[in-house]
């Protein structure tokens, strides 16, 4: 059976509680608002299933990437609501066109961010665009599970390690299954969020009705991230922004993200996403700055994908080296900042705002 020693040793995917057979694990969120497996031990059966599918407890190997591209969607009104070049898009359409279904992180309209299924591509709006907090998986994993048995394709996003909880959780590779992940440094908790949210509520004097993290107004190297109320809408340039301050300095995010088993080439996806941060540099006739995707080709499916939508995307070969150079997140992980504990011991008494002045 699980057992959790070292908070640092679980990324909350939720493989463990999705796999049980006697649905005795349930995840809980802790006081910093993250979730991690609690386990009614009375109906364990010790089949250690949970165990076999823990991606931190097999963490994967580096495995050297087919092929590197920087890549922009050739449709500009997807380009612009999207955080880099969108080419999430481009690989859940042609997933949708083969009659797939399409997994990723949405924003609900109570500003929830859960995982969820799409099957058309006006659903696909919902999963565009970085959302900053730990999703919410739900079932999402036996969904899956369930529709590859029934022979439909199915694509599904996600951070690093909810792939590979989604591969864990699977125990066999199917045909059918296509995965996609962002390159992350780090996630955020609800609790943070919601708490950001409150903040902002309570100095508008109105609820928060949107957010968008990776506003593209000003660019995509100056985006910005908003909040927008009825009637105003409040927000800064991301590195100025306390939300987006705290996170962008490994604040608030989760302890696993301390060391993450899932960068630097060992990312179990057939493809990988990020900003290609410094393509400006290397290649300034392709930077237009209404964003760029470094795509990471881990996997012959992967492969395949990147060859089935060249007609919808304009590409240049790069490398795994040059994508790094100017992107901290594709081979490292930074730690945690030195004060986050502080952070989180004090996080019901002061403001975010108070604590980003005081700690950064
Ligand atoms: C938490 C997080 C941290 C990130 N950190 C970095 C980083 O340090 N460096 C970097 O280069 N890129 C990072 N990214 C990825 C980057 O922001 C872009 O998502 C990526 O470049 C792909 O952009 P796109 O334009 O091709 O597609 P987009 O349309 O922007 O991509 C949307 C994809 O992101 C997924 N997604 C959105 N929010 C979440 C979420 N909360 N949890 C899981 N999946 C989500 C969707 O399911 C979809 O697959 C991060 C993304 C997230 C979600
Ligand atoms: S050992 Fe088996 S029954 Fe017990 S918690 Fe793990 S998966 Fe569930
Ligand atoms: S399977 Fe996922 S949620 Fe469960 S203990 Fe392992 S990392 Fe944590
Ligand atoms: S940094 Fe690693 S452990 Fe943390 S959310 Fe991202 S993929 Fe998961």
């Amino acid at each position: 059976m699980i057992e959790i020693k070292n908070k640092s040793e679980c990324c909350g995917c939720g493989a463990c509680a999705s796999i049980c057979p006697k649905n005795c694990i349930e995840m809980k969120a802790d006081d910093e608002g993250f979730v991690y497996p609690q386990i009614d031990k009375t109906k364990c059966i010790d089949c250690r299933l949970c165990e076999r599918a823990c991606p931190l407890l097999h963490r994967p190997q580096q495995q050297e990437p087919l092929a590197v591209y920087g890549a922009k969607n050739s449709d500009d009104a997807v380009r612009l609501q999207s955080s880099s070049g969108g080419m999430f898009t481009a690989f859940a359409s042609y997933l949708l066109q083969q009659q797939g279904v399409v997994y990723g992180a949405e924003m609900t309209s109570e500003l929830q961010v859960r995982h969820c299924a799409v099957n058309d591509e006006a659903g696909l709006a919902r999963l565009r665009g970085s959302k900053y907090v730990q999703s919410n998986l739900g079932d999402c994993y036996r969904q899956v599970r369930f529709l590859l048995q029934q022979g439909r394709k199915v694509l599904f996003s996600g951070t690093p390690c909810q792939i590979a909880g989604l591969k864990g959780f699977l125990t066999k590779e199917y045909a059918d299954l296509y995965t996609v992940d962002v390159v992350c440094h780090g996630v955020p908790s609800g609790k943070v969020y919601a708490k950001h949210l409150q903040e902002i509520a309570a100095q508008a004097g109105e609820e928060v009705t949107k957010v968008n993290f990776r506003d593209k107004q000003q660019g995509w190297k100056h985006g910005q991230t908003l909040f927008y109320t009825e009637n105003h809408y409040y927000g800064d340039s991301k590195r100025k922004e306390t939300y987006m301050r705290l996170f962008l300095n490994n604040v608030t995010i989760r302890p696993s993200c301390a060391d993450c088993a899932f960068n630097n080439k060992r990312s179990r996806a057939d493809i990988t996403i990020a900003d290609y941060w410094g393509v400006d540099k290397q290649y300034p006739e392709f930077d237009d700055d209404k964003g760029v995707t470094l795509v990471i080709v881990n996997t012959d499916k992967g492969r395949e994908l990147m060859e089935a939508v060249s007609g919808q995307i304009v590409c240049i070969k790069t490398s795994f080296d040059a994508g790094a150079e100017y992107n901290v997140a594709v081979s490292k992980s930074l730690g945690l900042h030195p004060k986050r504990a502080y952070f989180f011991e004090n996080m019901d008494k002061k403001t975010l705002r108070a604590l980003a002045e005081e700690i950064l």
